[in-house]
C-alpha cells in the first residue's frame, strides 16, 4: 500500500490455501501497526485453539496474542472504542455475519485485516470469503508450494477421509497442492479420467 488512507476505515483480505503464509502475513501487518503505536485487537475462532488458546500461531511458529470467539458478532462487543486496527485469523471458521461485522467496523473507522481460506478442500469457494473479497478495499492472494511438484499451490489437499467441510486437527491432515496435483474426492469429479493424483 503506497498511500495510507486517513480518517477512514477499510478492509484488507489475505486469502489462499493452507501453508500459503496467511497467518504470517497477518502477524506481520499487525505487528507493524503495533510498532506504529496503533491500538490493535486480534481475534480468532475458538475452534482453532489447537496450537495456543491465547494466540494466533503460524505454521512457521510466529505468534501474536489474540482473543478467541465463536461468533463474528462477539467482535463488536469486545472491540474497545479506541481500537484502530482489528485483525481476524481463520475468518472462514466464524459463525454469524462476518461480512456485516467487518463492514460495521470499517464504516466506524477501523482498519480491518482478515485472513482465511478462499477455497475448501474440494476447491470450492469458502464462504464468506467471496463476498469479503468483493467488498474489501485491498486483497492479497497468496500461494503455497505444491508438495508434489514444487509449483505454486492454490489448493489444500485433504489427506484424511472425512466428508465434513471443517476438520479440526489439522495441519497433518492437509497439504498444499497445485491445480494439477490436487485430487478431489471421487464424488466431486464431474469428468471421468480427470483424477490425476
Ligand atoms: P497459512 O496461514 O496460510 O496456513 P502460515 O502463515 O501458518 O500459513 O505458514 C506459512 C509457513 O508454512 C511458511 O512460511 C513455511 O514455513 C511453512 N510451510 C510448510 N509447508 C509449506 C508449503 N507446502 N508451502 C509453503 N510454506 C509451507
Ligand atoms: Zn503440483
Amino acid at each position: 500500500m503506497h498511500h495510507v488512507p486517513r480518517d477512514t476505515g477499510w478492509i484488507e483480505v489475505i486469502c489462499g490455501p493452507m501453508f500459503s503464509g496467511k497467518t504470517e502475513e497477518l502477524i506481520r501487518r499487525l505487528k507493524r501497526a503495533q510498532i506504529a503505536r496503533q491500538r490493535v485487537q486480534v481475534f480468532k475462532p475458538g475452534i482453532d485453539d489447537r496450537y495456543a488458546a491465547g494466540s494466533i500461531v503460524s505454521h512457521s511458529a510466529q505468534q501474536l496474542a489474540s482473543q478467541s470467539i465463536s461468533r463474528a458478532e462477539q467482535v463488536l462487543a469486545m472491540v474497545h472504542p479506541e481500537t484502530e486496527v482489528v485483525g481476524i485469523d481463520e475468518v472462514q471458521f466464524l459463525e454469524g455475519d462476518v461480512v456485516g461485522v467487518c463492514e460495521t467496523l470499517a464504516d466506524a473507522g477501523c482498519r480491518v485485516v482478515v485472513a482465511g481460506l478462499d477455497q475448501d478442500y474440494t476447491g470450492k469457494p469458502f464462504e464468506p470469503m467471496p463476498v469479503l473479497l468483493a467488498l474489501a478495499e485491498y486483497i492479497t492472494k497468496q500461494l503455497a508450494i505444491c508438495v508434489r511438484c514444487g509449483n505454486p499451490a492454490g489448493r489444500s489437499q485433504r489427506l484424511v477421509a472425512e466428508g465434513t467441510r471443517v476438520v479440526v486437527g489439522a495441519a497433518e491432515s492437509y497439504e498444499a497442492r497445485c491445480r494439477s496435483c490436487h485430487s478431489q474426492p471421487v464424488e466431486q469429479l464431474s469428468l471421468p479420467g480427470t483424477r490425476r493424483a
